[in-house]
Order: structure tokens, then C-alpha cells, then sequence
């Protein structure tokens, strides 16, 4: 019978070494796409410039070389794709859905202070100002309807766009590019079918999906991943400064990470074997979206 074709991908954020935390999500994509005879791809997701860290890059890069990861395309870096982000904005405003939008954090953080933003919603202050594009933020519009995906893990979820964020920004004031849009753009142009990532990121997929329907791109497969815990009950995130991951341990780790993911054990051996043996055993169904990773480890 056919192979269904299946494109994944891993795309860090260079703004801190890789933890504990992003090595699930590393080997939970890479795991399944493999499973699914796929492919899988590395992306370096750098457009938001104030956050990047030097140095983050070729640290995460190391790091996943040396846990054993092999990717099948040559890595991408966002910032070297503007143009693509740009002619989506161009496409999004020839189809009227998108406009220019004056207001400041200070002025919105006001508004819904006066619960006239609702809870934390755009209140179209500038729907109907035809601002001009450039130095001003960029809006895509919502409609007010349900959009509704199934996830392999945390089963099917619906969001509203005009009730829980609304009109919701593609390009900042000062140029940079929103994830949303970045995301959406290079998912559909790197041919990316499966999305396997943290749930901390489960509520920005209906705004994903409904970029994707503006823009006429395929739709994709979601799964979300329960996040790693500390011991507090904290999610393991470079803002809660969890450790970078110590590369001298790497048998280790992938053996904890996996063990995170409700996996059977694999033997202790070099990455690349365990990655393989850890392919042939893995089955996503084992993962519980009720899960708590807690690790002590980190
Ligand atoms: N770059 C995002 C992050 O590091 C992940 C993007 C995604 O997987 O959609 O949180």
C-alpha cells in the first residue's frame, strides 16, 4: 500500500542552549517521523532578533550532532528567508486581510485594563484607518468562527480566534516578523506535513491554521507534547534558566528523555545506535497527554 508521505521537523529558537525540555521535543519529532519512514528537518527560527543569543546556533547545532540527530535537508535559518515572509504579506494584502495598526503595547495593555479589549483581545482600534504598511505594525484579521483540529495527543481542540485573541499581529513595529507568520510560511514552503512539539505552543496553532486557510497553504498533522517539569512544577524553559543539556552525558539523557516520553528503554550505547533502537521501539500512542514530565534530572 502507498506511504503516506510524512515531512516533520524540530525548529529551536536560538535564544539559549538547548535543556532537558527540548530534547523531548527533538526526539519525539524525530522518533516519528522516522517511525513513519518520513523525513525531518532542523530550522533555526532567529527572527526575532532582540532574543537571539550569540552563539545559541551553533550550540544547538552541536548539541543535536551530538546526540545523535541527522537531518535530512540542509538546516534553514528564518533570517535568511525575509523575501519569503514579505511576498506572504504582499499575497495577504492584495486578498484585503491584512492592515496597518498604530497602537502601542502601552495603549492596548489600557484597554483591556478597561475590559474594553475583552480578555486580552485586539479591539480593531485600526481595522478602518487604512494606515499605510510600512513603519507600522501588520494585523491579520480574524472572523468570528470555531476552527477545530484534531491532535494525536491532546485530542480535538477548537479555538475562536475573535474570542481569544483577535486581529493578531504578522510583522512587528520595528520590522520583525512574527513566529506565527514565519512559521506558517516555511512549514508550507519546506513541504513540512507533521508537526510534533511542546504543548506550551498548542495555543497558537488555530492561528496557525488560519494564516495557513489566508495564505492557501496544505493544512498539517499537529501533536503536542506534555512539557517537562521541574522538581517546583515549573515548564523546563530558558526563561526558568533550566541547564543546558550536558553533551558528555548524551546516553544518558536520551535514555531519561525517553523515558520521559513513556518509551521502552533502549540499551546504552553510542546516539546514533540509541536513536535507532529508539525508532524501531517508539510508539507516540505511549505518550499521555495527561503526563506530567517531572525530572529531578535536570
Ligand atoms: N521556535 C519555536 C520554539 O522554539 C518552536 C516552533 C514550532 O515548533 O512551531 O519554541
Amino acid at each position: 500500500h502507498d506511504l503516506i508521505p510524512y515531512k516533520g521537523r524540530f525548529a529551536p529558537s536560538p535564544t539559549g542552549p538547548l535543556h532537558f525540555g527540548s530534547l523531548i521535543t527533538a526526539l519525539a519529532s524525530y522518533c516519528e517521523a522516522k517511525a513513519q519512514n518520513g523525513q525531518w528537518l532542523v530550522r533555526i527560527e532567529d527572527t526575532d532578533i532582540p532574543r537571539i543569543q550569540v552563539g545559541a546556533t551553533t550550540a544547538i547545532l552541536t548539541a543535536l550532532e551530538a546526540f545523535g540527530f541527522e537531518w535530512d535537508e540542509p538546516v534553514v535559518h528564518q533570517q535568511d528567508r525575509l523575501e519569503y515572509y514579505e511576498q506572504a504579506l504582499q499575497q495577504l494584502k492584495s486578498n484585503h486581510l491584512i492592515y496597518a495598526c498604530q497602537c502601542s503595547r502601552k495603549q492596548l495593555s489600557g484597554l483591556s485594563a478597561n475590559g474594553l479589549g475583552g480578555l486580552g483581545t485586539y479591539p480593531q482600534t485600526c481595522h478602518h484607518l487604512n494606515l499605510p504598511f510600512d513603519q507600522h505594525a501588520i494585523r491579520l484579521k480574524t472572523t468570528d468562527h470555531t476552527i477545530c483540529f484534531d491532535d494525536l495527543i491532546q485530542g480535538h481542540c477548537c479555538e475562536n480566534l475573535n474570542q481569544t485573541v483577535g486581529d493578531f499581529v504578522l510583522k512587528r513595529r520595528d520590522g520583525i516578523i512574527s513566529y506565527q507568520l514565519a512559521v506558517v510560511v516555511d512549514d508550507a514552503l519546506q513541504g513540512i506535513t507533521h508537526v510534533v512539539r511542546g504543548a506550551d505552543l498548542l495555543d497558537n496553532t488555530a492561528r496557525q491554521i488560519w494564516l495557513g486557510q489566508c495564505l492557501a497553504v496544505p493544512s498539517l498533522h499537529y501533536c503536542h507534547i506534555p512539557l517537562a517539569m521541574n522538581a517546583q512544577g515549573q515548564k523546563l524553559s530558558k526563561q526558568n534558566l533550566a541547564k543546558p543539556l550536558n553533551l558528555n552525558q548524551a546516553p544518558l539523557l536520551i535514555r531519561q528523555a525517553l523515558h520521559a516520553l513513556n518509551q521502552p528503554d533502549v540499551e546504552v550505547d553510542s546516539p546514533q545506535r540509541m536513536l535507532i533502537q529508539a525508532v524501531d521501539q517508539w510508539d507516540i500512542k505511549l505518550i499521555d497527554h495527561n503526563m506530567m514530565l517531572t525530572q529531578i534530572f535536570e
